[in-house]
Order: structure tokens, then C-alpha cells, then sequence
């Protein structure tokens, strides 16, 4: 079994606002520091972006990094407007000579660079000798950048090789792992809309992790940037590498005579967004079970727990049946005594 710090993986989501627009884009970075993120990318698609990231870090706690592509000088203004990290694709920077200019800018600020190659932009001349994107073909386009790179005398570096296919990414990863040192940045690029995004995230993120690969994460989601992180951090728990409240609930079969949805949609909403239901950092298992025939053995791994009967639930703390409630009261009843707990 892989053994790692659990303190070391950390979660990196991305801006949907346009970077320019300061006072949205300090809104939306605040509020996914407040649920969990740890660092956050920006476009810097223009001068505008770039200078924007002067005021945004002065209105931030988290480390940010700028997304930048084609343009160097976007680098350069990104790189003395403050931002912690670039992510780049040397790709398509353009001449050696770019490069230089930025890697020697961040070197002076003692900051890393990202070298972020998608499978989508992969060099024409890799392409052609692979015919098609592999991992051989991915990881061959990184090392070139590392080399490039080293060459200015620039170390600081961080990988990312991310594809849009689980598979494809997964294999690059662990090429990549076992050819170079450096910290690696994981996530399946394009992954989709919030339900297969997150099915398709969480396999790939979650195998590399298994392995012990990656550093940070990322969970690309067309959807709300929160919703990233409450899958990322749901992704380092159920593997143990986060500590946080997990609810364990029971499908529900035709032996159960309780709403077991509806509870446990209620409990780990409150929990979520309750501050005055768990107290910052808490770890607990609550288990939801619908009937008497696993719900008490379950509820006796978790903390709390509740378990239907008939006209009647029972919450269990630590094992103990403490208490019998009808049906309607039963989240009501479950939140008070986790309220006493806490
Ligand atoms: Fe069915 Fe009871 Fe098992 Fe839930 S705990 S799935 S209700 S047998």
C-alpha cells in the first residue's frame, strides 16, 4: 500500500471569469479558497489580464498561477504583476529566445514554471513520427521542453500531460512518473459536464493517485468552478488522502420504509454548508441506512448514524442506539446531537 503525506496533495482549479474583470474574478477565487481550494489558475489572454494580476493578488490568499499561450510578453507582464507560478506550453511560445526571456524572468523571482502540454497541442513534428497522440508521443514533447528549459538553466519546473481520454492520460502520467522527478500536475482535460467530468476525473485522478503520481489536481468540469473542488476534495477522501466527514448511505431496497434520499441529500447538505452543524476540519462517519438488516452493523463503523424501522427511525452514536424518532424528525433530531458533539 502507497503511503503518502495527505497534507501534500493539493487542489488547483481555474478561473471562468474573464481576468481583466478584477472585482469578478477576486469574487470567484475567494469563495473556492473558502471550500477547499489551494491554488488557483487565470487566463492571461491579453496586457489587460496580465496587469489585472497586480490587483487580484493583492485581494487573494491563495497562491495563483497565469495561463499564458503564444505571446511571451504576457508571460513577462504576468511574471512582474506578481503571479506565483506560469504555466506554459513552450510549444507554442515561439522561438528559443521567448523562452529565455521567461524562464530567466522567473528564475529572478524565484518562481516555477508549469510546462503544460495538452494532447490537443501537441509539436507537428511529434505528431508525424507517432502518427497519432501516445503516451510515448506526450511524454517525448515534455522532455524536449525540460531539456529546452535546462538549457537557460532553469530547474523549477512542474509537468502537466493531460488528455481528454482517461486511458491515454493515465498511461502518459505513469511514463511520465517513471522518466523524470518533477512535480506533477494531474487531471483529464475536457472531461465534460459535471456528471461524466466527475466520473471521468475521478478514474483517471484516482488511478494515477493510487499509483502515488501527482501533486496537484485538477478537475476540468463544464460547470460552476465550486463544483471542482467539491469533487476534488471527494476524490482525496474516498482514497484516504484528505481527512473530512464522509456519509456512508445504503442504495435502498424494497426492504426500506424511509425517504434514505431525502435523508442523506439533507444531512450532507447541512454538513456542507453547516458550519453550525460540524466545526471546521471535523472527521466523522454518518451512516444512513434504511432498514434494520445492515443499518445497525453499518451504523456501528460510523460515528452517528440512522437507521429505519417501521413507523420509526433510530440514531445510533458510536454504536448505541440513543435515540428513537418518527420519520420526520429524524435529520432534525441526527443534526442536534451532532450540534452537541461538535
Ligand atoms: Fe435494503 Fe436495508 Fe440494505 Fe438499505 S440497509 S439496502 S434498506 S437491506
Amino acid at each position: 500500500m502507497i503511503i503518502r503525506d495527505k497534507s501534500k496533495i493539493t487542489i488547483q482549479s481555474m478561473t471562468k471569469t474573464k481576468t481583466a474583470d478584477t472585482a469578478a474574478t477576486i469574487t470567484q477565487i475567494n469563495s473556492l479558497a473558502a471550500i477547499g481550494c489551494d491554488i488557483i489558475r487565470v487566463a492571461v489572454p491579453d496586457i489587460e489580464s496580465a496587469d489585472a494580476i497586480a490587483k487580484i493578488k493583492g485581494n487573494i490568499t491563495i497562491p495563483l498561477v497565469a495561463c499564458i499561450h503564444f505571446d511571451h510578453r504576457l508571460a513577462l507582464r504576468a511574471i512582474e504583476a506578481g503571479a506565483d507560478k506560469i504555466r506554459i506550453n513552450p510549444g507554442n511560445i515561439g522561438s528559443k529566445e521567448n523562452v529565455k526571456e521567461i524562464a530567466d524572468a522567473c528564475n529572478k523571482k524565484n518562481i516555477p514554471i508549469r510546462i503544460g502540454v495538452n494532447g490537443g497541442s501537441l509539436e507537428k513534428e511529434i505528431l508525424a513520427k507517432y502518427k497519432a497522440v501516445t503516451p510515448e508521443a506526450m511524454v517525448e514533447s515534455i522532455m524536449n521542453h525540460i531539456k529546452l528549459l535546462n538549457e537557460f538553466d532553469f530547474d523549477n519546473i512542474w509537468l502537466s500531460a493531460k488528455t481528454s481520454s482517461v486511458p491515454l492520460t493515465v498511461d502518459t502520467y505513469r511514463l511520465l512518473y517513471e522518466q523524470t522527478n518533477y512535480p506533477l500536475h494531474i487531471g483529464i482535460t475536457e472531461a465534460g459536464t459535471q456528471y461524466t467530468g466527475i466520473i471521468k476525473s475521478s478514474i483517471g485522478i484516482g488511478a494515477l493517485l493510487l499509483d502515488g503520481i501527482g501533486d496537484t489536481i485538477r478537475v476540468s468540469l463544464t460547470a460552476e468552478p465550486e463544483e471542482e473542488i467539491k469533487a476534488a476534495k471527494a476524490i482525496l477522501q474516498a482514497l484516504n488522502l484528505r481527512s473530512g466527514t464522509d456519509i456512508i448511505s445504503c442504495p435502498t431496497c424494497g426492504r426500506c420504509n424511509i425517504d434514505v434520499m431525502k435523508i442523506a441529500q439533507e444531512v450532507e447538505q447541512a454538513i456542507e454548508t453547516g458550519s453550525t452543524v460540524l466545526a471546521p476540519d471535523t472527521t466523522l462517519t454518518i451512516a444512513i441506512m434504511g432498514c434494520a438488516v445492515n443499518g445497525p452493523g453499518e451504523a456501528k463503523q460510523a460515528d452517528f448514524g440512522i437507521a429505519g424501522g417501521n413507523n420509526e427511525g433510530v440514531i445510533f452514536a458510536k454504536g448505541e442506539i440513543i435515540k428513537k424518532a418518527p420519520m420526520n424528525n429524524l435529520v432534525f433530531e441526527l443534526l442536534e446531537i451532532m450540534r452537541a458533539h461538535k
